[in-house]
């Protein structure tokens, strides 16, 4: 993260509180049906973010696909949800891709280093649902054997490097290994050459992927013409970061930081400007995208209730960041809100989960009158990096409940990891 964070202002954080406190009787509702603590999903936030990702880009790239990240929220139901709305699957394991065949998705992009030879003949047995995006000229060597006369040929195309610096050097490969290795997938029958991808993540504005569009025409421009005819896609990832920005804590518990983030139709525009400028005039390709944390992170809400009131200042929840899988609350912010006495005022209290551990924090102050035992508290768009990385520490998970549309057939309130 690079500069100094805003100061976060307190009217943004009002309105998202008062959104979520005239709302609140659906929310205890649900405690009283299925206890606490609850991760709550809302499936009509998905269906909107999906269909609004959707025509933020088309507008400016009609020719595109669109693939959910499964790592960021990996939830079955969640991918189901983007399936239903025209999305593929972005996996990056065989236990992702085995998910998302369950579910019936028939537009898989496989990406991420290290897959082993289970996930490379997963891949090629499922070649009429995959498109493989191979990581590195050692993975190419392992998969020539295997994929050697499969016919219908496994579609493939290979991850670029744009960020060779830290530990980003561990994905993908480098611009000058590219011909040759576009020249032995061509060599060999049972692969098919289809595309590029790059990926950055953690996207505030869209510059980063604005450049590696930029190096990425360059690129495009060496190639051999077998080679650019080939290609029908440049896929450029996700990492697409929610218009709100990131919000952090600071050392004064009503004082909160904010790194602005842009609106996705900015970054919809800039990409789309960088694509017609820098690799159109090359090859007209298909724009693929795989967005994770824009998708998922306003569509989870953890909802909990107070324990023990140790002092005025102290209380302690029945739901732990086990929940959430690590400690996000010790650097991001997000407002707690007391459903049970609600007021758009914050005031200073430390929210600690029941974890035999320090390091277990929600927060150090509360929307509310006041907190006390058994009162019920939510915390809002805890969709994204959070359900997927919740842990059986200690304490048990909390159980899921869904909220939003039925017409589409979504089974309601299924067990958690149930499909
Ligand atoms: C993690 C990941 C994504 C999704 O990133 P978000 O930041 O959640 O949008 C997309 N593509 C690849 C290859 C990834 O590794």
């Amino acid at each position: 993260m690079t500069g100094m964070p805003d100061i976060l202002p307190e009217a943004i954080v009002k309105e998202l509180a008062a959104n979520f406190f005239n709302r609140g009787k659906i929310f205890t509702d649900l405690a009283n049906t299925y206890g606490s603590p609850l991760y709550i999903l809302d499936t009509d936030v998905l269906l909107n973010r999906a269909d609004r990702f959707r025509a933020a880009f088309c507008r400016h790239l009609p020719d595109s696909g669109f693939y959910y990240a499964m790592k960021s929220n990996n939830l079955p139901l969640v991918s189901k949800v983007m399936l239903t709305r025209g999305f593929g699957l972005d996996v990056s394991s065989g236990l992702e891709l085995d998910t998302a065949l369950k579910l019936g998705a028939k537009d898989i992009i496989f990406s991420g280093p290290g897959k082993t030879h289970g996930e490379l003949n997963m891949a090629l047995e499922n070649r009429e649902r995959v498109t493989l995006l191979i990581d590195s000229a050692g993975e190419l060597n392992r998969l020539l054997p295997l994929a050697a006369g499969c016919t219908p040929p496994l579609r493939v195309g290979i991850r670029i490097n744009i960020t060779p610096d830290g530990l980003w050097q561990k994905f993908g490969v480098m611009a000058n290994d590219l011909p040759d290795m576009f020249h032995r997938i061509n060599a060999c029958t049972g692969l098919s050459l289809c595309g590029l991808q790059f990926h950055s993540s953690w996207n505030l504005d869209p510059k980063r992927q604005v450049s590696a569009i930029r190096y990425l025409g360059q690129i495009l421009k060496e190639l051999s013409p077998d080679i650019l005819d080939a290609l029908k896609f440049l896929d450029i990832g996700g990492g697409y970061w929610p218009a709100q920005g990131e919000w952090l804590v600071s050392d004064k518990p009503l004082v909160h930081h904010v790194h602005p983030a842009q609106t996705i139709d900015t970054f919809a525009r800039e990409i789309g400007n960088a694509v017609a400028e820098w690799i159109f005039p090359v090859k007209h390709l298909r724009i693929c995208f795989e967005p994770g944390r824009w998708i998922c992170n306003d569509a989870m809400h953890i909802l909990m209730q107070v324990v023990d009131q140790k002092t005025q200042d102290l209380v302690i929840t029945d739901a732990g960041t086990n929940a959430v899988g690590w400690e996000r609350f010790e650097t991001d912010y997000f407002p707690v809100l007391n459903l049970s006495r609600p007021s758009l005022t914050e005031r200073p209290c430390r929210i600690l989960g029941a974890l035999c551990t320090p390091h277990d924090v929600w927060g150090y102050a509360v929307h509310g009158e006041d907190v006390r035992q058994g009162d019920i508290l939510l915390i809002p768009n805890q969709g994204a990096y959070t359900w997927s990385l919740r842990q059986e520490f200690i304490k048990p998970l909390p159980q899921l409940a869904v909220l939003g549309t039925t017409e589409e057939g979504f089974q309601k309130n299924p067990p958690p990891n149930g499909l």
